[in-house]
């Protein structure tokens, strides 16, 4: 069994910081200390650097299929850019064609990813369409395929979307076997309302996407969700959310101890709607769901951080390449919906958060890292460094400075939201279950060293 040792580094989990050393035997972490001297295969020097628990991104999807396009990063090149900025772990969405079992959807994922992925993978299981057949699946997909999260879609009408029926039926199926539903808020009937509306009206151009899904709609369905799990006693958890109002509901929640999980993506916390309203085309680069808001709402959600009401950091990583967010030139409806994201997620929150002093060290690991795989059935497997986990760990050196540019980055994707952004700190190295999969730019692991992880129940008492 290779050995890896990791000496003079600042470990930080989502507790502590300490000086120390990290001794791995194959992929476990097997020792921590002050200084160690174990005699090992391969020795790495940290001095001066942070080392990390691998970043998870739990909101990812790799070659999605969507409005009439496929996503352009395949599990081998969006995990790899993963690992290039620190992430060695994703929880991607298998999402359930309407008329098909969730079984086929679960089967089309492992397709996709077994033997590509570079990085570690886990799959939400997005549900479109719940009926008596569906609802006779959870079970095997808890138990059987280790997926404890289920996902609905309040908008996308026709497509995703499923009513509070099905919904409502389906928490109280994931009550029984240890289930927890996540969802995409937004109002979809308000929101297909609107876009025909401004369409009609030759509204075309991509300032009409946020225009049409204003925060209200968001809110609203975030209050309702939360309603609904309160009521079946479901365990929640809402993907993206992106404003005050919603982040208001929230909070009402808490009013009554009920314990609403929640999730935002790092782009809410850094850009703002005026990107939709730049000349030309421009804002079809950030056309995504929910949209991007006001300034006011990336100090809500920073704050609402540190308020323990927001829980994850993620990205619904989703590029789309400009022939391909083209296909709505004339009509921002048809703006394949997403960005790229996972590379840069944990140095823009460390370069944003801890650097610019928003957030503490612990903090950053707890929200890109840690709660994810304590919500998600991950932990201890994942999300910390500790004697038994997997050896993930983030060399990561706070003194780099580095420009965000798609003509350097490794997503497939040929722009970036982000272009000519300056970060502070930087991934030197990622580790990935005892092996350096990325070591200063350079990847030495390939395609099919990525492992699914099957996940446990949901546990309330993490
Ligand atoms: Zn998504």
């Amino acid at each position: 069994m290779s050995s890896l040792l990791i000496k003079h580094g600042t470990i930080v989990t989502a507790s502590d910081s300490f000086q120390g050393d990290v001794y791995i035997e194959g992929e476990k972490v097997v020792q921590l200390g002050a200084s160690l001297d174990n005699s090992a295969d391969q020795t790495i020097d940290a001095h001066g650097c942070y080392l990390f628990p691998g970043g998870i991104d739990a909101h990812t999807h790799m070659e999605l299929p969507f409005m009439g396009t496929f996503s352009s990063d395949s599990f081998e090149s969006g995990t790899l850019a993963g690992l290039h900025g620190g992430t060695t772990s994703i929880v991607d969405f298998a999402i359930q064609t309407q008329g098909d079992s969730l079984e086929a959807a679960i089967q089309e994922w492992h397709r996709k990813a077994d033997g590509h992925a570079v990085g570690d993978y886990a799959f939400h299981c997005a549900v479109t369409d719940f009926n008596d057949e569906t609802r006779k699946e959870i079970p095997r997909i808890i138990d059987h395929h280790g997926i404890n999260s289920f996902k609905t879609f309040m908008a996308y009408k026709g497509a995703l979307m499923v009513d509070d029926r099905q919904m409502f039926e389906l928490m109280k199926e994931l009550v029984k076997h240890g289930g927890i539903i996540t969802s995409h808020c937004e109002n979809g009937d308000m929101v297909d309302h609107l876009v025909q509306k401004h369409l009609e009206e030759g509204k075309t151009e991509p300032r009409y996407h946020v225009l049409s899904r204003p925060a209200i709609c968001e809110a609203e369905a975030s209050g309702r969700v939360i309603d609904l799990a309160w009521q079946a006693g479901c365990p929640n958890y809402i993907v993206h959310m992106t404003c005050e109002e919603a982040l208001e509901r929230v909070r009402t929640a808490t009013l009554r101890n009920q314990r609403v999980l929640v999730e935002t993506c790092v782009q809410y916390l850094l850009l703002d709607e005026s990107m939709y309203f730049q000349d030309g085309f421009e804002g079809a680069k950030v056309v995504m769901s929910p949209p991007l808001r006001k300034p006011k709402d990336q100090e809500a959600l920073w704050a609402a951080i540190n308020q323990n009401l927001v829980h994850h950091v993620a990205t619904d990583h989703c590029p789309f390449c400009m022939d391909q967010k083209e296909m709505g030139i004339d009509n921002f409806s048809r703006i394949p919906n997403g960005a790229p994201g996972i590379e840069h997620r944990v140095e823009l929150m460390y370069s944003e958060g801890v650097h610019k002093g928003r957030i503490s060290l612990n903090k950053f690991v707890e929200v890109t890292s840690t709660l994810a795989a304590k919500i998600f059935g991950l932990f201890p497997r994942k999300g910390t460094i500790a004697v038994g986990a997997d050896a993930d760990i983030i060399i990561f050196d706070p003194d780099v400075q580095h420009t965000i540019s798609a003509k350097t980055h490794h997503m497939n994707c040929d722009y970036s939201a982000y272009e000519g952004w300056q970060v502070q700190g930087k991934t030197r190295s990622t580790v990935l279950r005892g092996m350096v999969a990325v070591d200063d730019g350079q990847a030495l692991v390939g395609a099919g060293y990525g492992q699914y992880l099957p996940r446990g129940k949901f546990n309330p008492l993490y």
